[in-house]
C-alpha cells in the first residue's frame, strides 16, 4: 500500500512517500481504507523525536493519529461493524485489561499508544485498529470533518464538560483560537454550554474568524494586554474558567485572568513546556488547576452522537494530497491557518 513513514527524525524532508506491506487484521479488529487524516502537533513532535518521543530505527515508522475511512475487512470476533461502514478512528488505543480501563477511565490508561507514534498511524491507505477505536458516522458527515475530530474535541470535551464543568452563564477564555483545539473549544463553550467566549489570537483576519465561530470578544494578544482586557470585559471579576493548550509564552497572564476560586485546563503547551506558579495566587484565591490529555472512549462515543446531529462542526483550513505530507506539515509549522490541516485519499 501507499504510505508516508520515517525511516529517521529530523525536519519535513524526512517524510518518505512509498510502499509499506499492508496490515494485517488481528481478532477484535478492523481494517479501514484511509480516507482523511487530521495532521496534529504530535505528528511533528514524532517527526523530530523531540518531547520523549526519540525511537529507534529501523523499522520505519508511519505517522499519523486522526482519521477517518471506510472498513475493509472485520477482524475475528467483532460484532457491530461490517465491510463497508463509513468510520472515524479514535487514535489513542488502550489495554482494555487494566484497572484504568475496566472502571472507565481509559484515559488513565498507562499502556495506552497513539497510532502513528508508538505504531503504525493512518499516513496510509489502510491501518488496522480495535474495534473499540472506531465508531460509524452519518452520512451527512464527511470524511474530512470526521478526521478532524478526535485529538482536538476529546481533550476539549473532557476539560469543559468533565473536568471545568463550565455553565452557560459563566464566561470562558480560550487561548489561540486559530489552532484546532481553540476553534474546538470555542464552539462547544458557546453551541453546546452556552457559556460567554473570551478567545485570544494574534490577528484582525484570525479575530473575525473566531467570532464567526462564536467568540463573543477577542483580544489580540499582540496590541493588547490579556490580563487588562480580560478585567475590562468581566467588570473587573476575571473569568470562570481558562482553557490552555498553548503553553509557557501566556500561562502567567491567563492564570492572573482567573476569578478567585476559578478553574484552569491545560491540554497541550505548544509554546513550551514550563511556567512558573505563583503558588500564593493558586492557594489564596482558591483557584484549581487541570491537566487533560484526551478523554475516554465514552467521551469519544459522545462526541461522535454530536458530529452525527450536526452539533459540532469541525473547521478545515486546507486539504492536501497524501503524497504531499512534507508540504502539510511545513504548512502548520508557519501556524499562518485556522482550523486543521488534512491529508486526502481519493
Ligand atoms: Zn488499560
Amino acid at each position: 500500500m501507499q504510505a508516508v513513514y520515517i525511516e529517521s527524525h529530523g525536519g519535513p524532508e524526512v517524510l518518505t512517500h512509498g510502499e509499506r506491506p499492508d496490515p494485517q487484521v488481528q481478532p477484535g479488529a478492523v481494517k479501514v481504507r484511509v480516507r482523511a487524516t487530521a495532521l496534529n502537533r504530535l505528528d511533528l513532535y514524532t517527526r523530530e523525536g523531540g518531547r520523549g518521543l526519540q525511537r529507534e530505527f529501523p523499522p520505519p515508522l508511519i505517522l499519523g493519529g486522526d482519521c477517518a475511512g471506510d472498513v475493509s475487512e472485520v477482524g475475528a470476533g467483532v460484532r457491530g461493524l461490517q465491510e463497508g461502514d463509513r468510520v472515524i478512528v479514535n487514535p489513542r488505543l488502550s489495554c482494555q485489561q487494566c484497572q484504568a480501563c475496566l472502571s472507565g477511565q481509559d484515559d488513565l490508561c498507562r499502556r495506552s499508544q497513539f497510532l502513528g507514534s508508538a505504531i503504525d498511524g493512518s499516513y496510509a491507505e489502510y491501518l488496522s485498529v480495535p474495534a473499540a477505536n472506531v465508531h460509524a458516522i452519518g452520512n451527512a458527515v464527511t470524511y474530512e470533518q470526521a478526521a478532524a475530530i478526535p485529538t482536538t474535541y476529546l481533550p476539549v470535551w473532557n476539560m469543559l464538560v468533565r473536568r471545568l464543568e463550565l455553565k452557560p452563564w459563566e464566561t470562558v477564555l480560550v487561548l489561540s483560537a486559530s489552532a484546532g483545539v481553540g476553534t474546538a473549544a470555542i464552539q462547544m463553550a458557546k453551541d453546546v454550554i452556552g457559556a460567554r467566549v473570551i478567545a485570544t489570537t494574534s490577528t484582525a483576519e484570525k479575530a473575525a474568524k473566531a467570532r464567526e465561530l462564536g467568540a463573543d470578544e477577542v483580544i489580540n494578544y499582540t496590541e493588547e494586554d490579556i490580563r487588562e482586557r480580560v478585567r475590562e470585559l468581566t467588570g473587573g471579576a476575571g473569568v470562570d474558567a481558562v482553557v490552555d493548550h498553548v503553553g509557557a509564552d501566556f500561562f502567567g497572564p491567563a492564570f492572573a485572568s482567573l476569578r478567585s476560586g476559578g478553574r484552569y485546563g491545560i491540554c497541550g503547551a505548544t509554546t513550551g513546556l514550563r511556567a512558573e506558579l505563583h503558588l500564593g495566587l493558586l492557594f489564596t484565591q482558591q483557584k484549581e488547576i487541570y491537566g487533560v490529555y484526551m478523554g475516554t472512549k465514552e467521551d469519544m462515543r459522545e462526541i461522535v452522537e454530536m458530529l452525527n446531529r450536526g452539533a459540532v462542526r469541525p473547521v478545515v483550513d486546507r486539504t492536501f494530497p497524501l503524497a504531499r505530507a512534507a508540504d502539510a506539515h511545513r504548512a502548520m509549522e508557519a501556524t499562518g491557518f485556522f482550523g486543521k490541516l488534512l491529508l486526502t485519499q481519493g
